[in-house]
């Protein structure tokens, strides 16, 4: 007989790994079906942003994630951009994400990708109710109207079978088997340009940057470059490096001298080993919708592009906790379908807007000012552009605050719009991620969240209408009251509805006349 799960996953890298752990801990039913044993051993999205930092505490492995962290403390996880080499005259060290780490409750972080995903894995491991298939590969995927059918191969042995659910969910990276058999077409900006991924090892190149202030990055933006990268980053202190760069067209393992272009691009002449070379080619890639039936997809599989910036696993890990409440909420019968489609409704916008106004436009700036000014034409003005040019790091990693104030199941401001655009504010808005604010009892608001809904009410009572209506539409609601001192002011708002995924749907400053219609809306349930 064919297994019925509740959820199949499909692609056990992290963003799969990690919605396993969040449908399991939510008492979800699934299975995992990945055709790799082990991660593959490629550092690649390194940069943890402090929202991702959350979902692993809540995931309950934020300490273990912690202690894995390879580089030493002292090693700040912004980098150094430079003007052609890293030899040259011109470069700086300007601030990166920490500095909207106090609007968050977690701090950034920074480890290689396989060490997080070790770490899921270990947590995965604890829950029963997921069946985890690792070397096995899902070779095709149809729905009808009440099941998904996967048919699954185990790799190198004679293993067939048919796993069926209630939902599925394409985890299965940028050339998704799920979103090409659901019938997802994807558009986006192709810029005919291939690029390098080198892992290699050297202690001189190392000691060749002992120049600048610790830093883990070193990017490199070039005149002949086009506004692309060469980037360095650091896998540990001392040795292990990896490295992209624009190459021609027609590159291969054998016919190109790497070793050269790493020293064209550090300025200065080092021996190294190289462990990995592969390739990519520069595209970005967005699915025109995130759900096809109980089809979903997530992660590079709905969004793909180049590592600008560190938005790929981060903006994956934010489409897992948007979608896993839904999910479970539906499965548990207080989610509704329209609940389960503002999952594309509200993730898709954002990664749009990721990739055009942060990914394409910071290409972009980078091109033109490499294109206008030149330190040979003009050294004066190239001084000026320059200094202009580094400055505007710290204003757009202030502006990158993805908000879904244009979803429908929020109470967001008239006419909102859903964007990756924002503002950091202490201020509780609806739409918005929580801010973090302590509670009289010292403990972090995130630490009182339920697994449900929680709703803050400060200096007032009027909670026990909220309290009803929740139970009728049968939502876990979770109520904590506290006093509304000069910290928890800062929200400009006594009651601060908050869902599941940490984002807030409705915030007030007197009861409101009708409780359920709050509520209902916040699920997408239609009233009886
Ligand atoms: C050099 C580099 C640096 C990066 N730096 C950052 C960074 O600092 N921060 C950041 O946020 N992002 C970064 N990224 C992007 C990040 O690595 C990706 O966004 C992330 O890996 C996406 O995770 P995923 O689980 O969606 O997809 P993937 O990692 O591609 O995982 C998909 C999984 O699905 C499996 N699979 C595929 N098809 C099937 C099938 N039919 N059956 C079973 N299994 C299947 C694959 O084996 C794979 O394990 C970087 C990427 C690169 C290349």
């Amino acid at each position: 007989m064919n297994k019925r799960h509740q959820v199949v996953i499909v692609g056990g890298g992290p963003v799969g790994v990690a919605l396993a752990v969040e449908l399991g801990q939510r008492g979800v039913s699934c299975a995992l079906v990945e055709r790799r044993r082990e991660p593959q051993r490629i550092p690649k999205g390194q940069n943890l942003t402090q929202r991702s930092v959350e979902h692993f505490y809540f995931w309950g492995v934020l300490e273990a994630l912690r202690a894995t962290r390879v580089l030493p403390p002292s090693y700040p996880m912004s980098g150094i951009v430079a003007y052609r080499d890293l030899n040259n005259e011109y470069w700086a060290a300007p601030p990166l994400r920490e500095i909207v780490n106090p609007y968050y409750f977690q701090n950034n972080e920074r480890l290689p990708q396989y060490v997080a995903e070790y770490v899921l894995r270990a947590r995965l491991a604890e829950l029963d109710n997921v069946e985890v298939r690792f070397g096995w590969t899902a070779e095709a995927i149809a729905q009808d109207a009440d099941t998904v059918e996967v048919r699954i191969a185990e790799d190198g042995g004679a293993g067939r079978e048919i796993l069926q659910s209630d939902y599925a969910v394409g985890c299965d990276g940028a050339h998704s088997l799920v979103r090409e058999q659901a019938g997802i077409a994807r558009g986006g900006a192709d810029f005919d340009q291939l690029m390098v991924l080198a892992l290699f090892r050297s202690r001189e190149f190392h000691e060749g940057l002992k120049r600048f202030p610790p830093r883990s990055t070193y990017r490199i933006i070039h005149p002949e470059l086009n506004g692309y990268w060469q980037f360095f980053g650091r896998v540990d202190v001392g040795e292990s490096w990896f490295f992209h760069s624009p190459v021609p067209a027609n590159t291969t393992r054998d016919n190109f001298d790497f070793h050269a272009l790493l020293q064209k691009a550090a300025g200065f002449p080092f021996a190294c080993d190289f462990d990995y070379v592969g390739f990519w080619d520069l595209r970005i890639a967005v699915a025109e919708t995130y759900q096809a039936g109980r089809i979903f997809i997530a992660g590079d599989a709905a969004h793909s592009h180049p590592p600008y910036g560190a938005y790929g696993l981060n903006n994956g890990l934010d489409d897992v906790v948007n979608l896993g409440w839904k999910l479970a909420a539906k499965l548990k019968g207080w989610g509704s379908d329209a609940l389960l489609a503002s999952y594309s409704e509200e993730r898709r916008p954002i990664f749009k807007e990721t990739a055009e106004d942060f990914i394409e436009a910071g290409i972009r700036r980078d091109r033109e000012f490499l294109r206008r000014y030149s330190r040979e034409r003009d050294r004066a003005e190239f001084e000026r552009a320059w200094q202009e040019h580094i400055n505007f790091s710290a204003p757009n990693v202030l502006t990158y605050e993805p908000h879904y104030e244009g979803s429908s199941i929020v109470f967001g401001p008239p006419g909102g719009t859903s964007s990756a655009r924002g503002a950091h504010t202490f201020k509780a808005r609806a739409g918005h991620h929580l801010p973090p604010q302590l509670l009289s009892s010292g403990r972090n608001v995130f630490e009182e969240l339920g697994d449900g809904f929680t709703l803050f009410a400060f200096d007032r009572d009027e909670t026990a209408a909220f309290a009803q209506a929740a139970e009728a539409l049968h939502l876990p609601l979770k109520i904590v009251r506290d006093s509304y001192d000069p910290g928890r002011c800062a929200y400009e708002a006594k009651f601060i509805l908050v869902r599941p995924d940490r984002y807030i749907a409705w915030t007030g400053n007197s009861p409101p006349t009708d409780a359920a219609t709050i509520l209902a809306k916040a699920i997408a349930k239609p009233q009886a």
